[in-house]
């Protein structure tokens, strides 16, 4: 069974009087710094001198330098600027790693497929929270704690362990549970999971479905509202109570013909997809078309995404919603004389 971390494992000493340099102010880093000063940590945003967010980082409290100038004080730099920019802010403020300072990433892509190339006597490591940032941060102030994954790729000081157990700690991580994995399993399960199911996988099964349906005389408005806008209450049952409970609460016909019919749909031959997939990303290859892709100036991603915002399944969709809420808004004014 995997290691898990709890507040009573970490030592707040090993980052104690220590300067963490967050670069980035977006989803985590805003999170990531406001949670490590509010622990007592010394924190210093890095941002370009012409950021927007400089100035907010200044309201929430926080010093603000930029990227290299933070770097060049802190012994901890915390590298939370978007995946694909990372490279390059990594080649502005190298200069700034003495030894026995820290590289520390939310997610392991840069470092497992050779995007950044840190110097042999800095600790690598990674501490990365399972949620939003916003939500890093409110489970902080409502001191619920946020589930997170860590791990070590580089152990110069041989204090890298404890140093980003407290890291961990200090955004509020052992409060719910710190899993300790590799950069290369952090990196290869979650690309993969976000390509085989949560991203990619579920909104292809989505449109295929939305598209059987239409194309065979159904209207664009049932198709959607039976093959998207239910997900949720199914997804919301699995959360909750694993497939068991989503299977208990459906009618006995839906999970005879979902057991049934549903491999036969989703058969061997995705299976081999799958497998295809993992390869792709496991030897690099699906890395390597990315790296590429974003040096093109993104041609295909672009394509991709144009495509999909223009499928029809949008319109209906944005229609049938604005339907909902007025719905949901005059039931509940209809109702609210009843409460008072
Ligand atoms: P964001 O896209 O929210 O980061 C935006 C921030 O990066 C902004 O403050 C922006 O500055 C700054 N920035 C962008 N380009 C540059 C640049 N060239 N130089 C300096 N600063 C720059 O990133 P995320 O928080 O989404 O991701 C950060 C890391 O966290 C990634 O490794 C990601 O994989 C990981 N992660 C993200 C999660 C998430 O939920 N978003 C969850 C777990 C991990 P400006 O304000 O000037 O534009
Ligand atoms: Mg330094
Ligand atoms: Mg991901």
């Amino acid at each position: 069974t995997v290691p898990v971390y709890y507040d009573d494992d970490a030592d707040s000493d090993a980052i104690a009087g220590k300067t963490v340099a967050v670069l980035g102010y977006g989803s985590q880093g805003h999170a990531h710094a406001q949670n490590l000063a509010d622990s007592g940590v010394d924190v210093v945003v890095g941002l370009r001198k012409d950021s927007d967010s400089w100035a907010q980082a200044e309201n929430d409290g926080l010093r603000v330098a930029t990227p290299d100038d933070a770097a060049a004080e802190a012994d901890i730099v915390s590298m939370l600027v978007p995946d694909t920019v990372q490279p390059a802010v990594f080649e502005a403020i190298s200069d700034g790693l003495e030894a026995g300072d820290t590289l520390q990433f939310a997610h392991g892509f840069n470092i497992h497929y050779n995007q950044i190339q840190p110097p042999e006597d800095v600790d690598v490591t990674m501490v990365a929270p399972k949620t939003p940032g916003h939500l890093l941060r409110r489970n902080y102030v409502e001191d619920t704690g946020t589930p997170a994954l860590l791990a070590v790729y580089q152990n110069a000081t041989d204090e890298a362990d404890e140093e980003a157990l407290a890291y961990a700690q200090a955004i509020g991580c052992t409060r719910a549970g710190v899993v300790e994995t590799t950069f290369q399993e952090e990196v290869e399960t979650d690309l993969f999971g976000e390509q085989a199911v949560l991203c990619g996988g579920i909104t292809a099964l989505i449109k295929h479905a939305y598209e059987t349906l239409v194309d065979a005389g159904y209207s664009p408005e049932m198709a959607y509202f039976e093959c998207l806008n239910e997900m949720k209450l199914i997804v919301d049952l699995m959360y909750e109570g694993g497939m068991a409970e989503m299977w208990n609460s459906v009618s006995d016909t839906a999970e005879y013909g979902g057991l049934k019919v549903g491999p036969e749909i989703v058969d061997e031959g995705v299976r081999e997809n799958m497998d295809e997939a993992l390869e792709a990303i496991q030897n690099g290859e699906f890395a390597r078309d990315w790296v590429l892709e974003n040096k093109a100036g993104r041609p295909a991603y672009t394509q991709l995404h144009e495509a999909d915002r223009n499928h029809d399944i949008e319109d209906v969709g944005a229609r049938l919603r604005a339907l909902f809420s007025w719905a949901e808004e005059s039931t509940e004014e209809a109702e609210a004389p009843a409460d008072d």
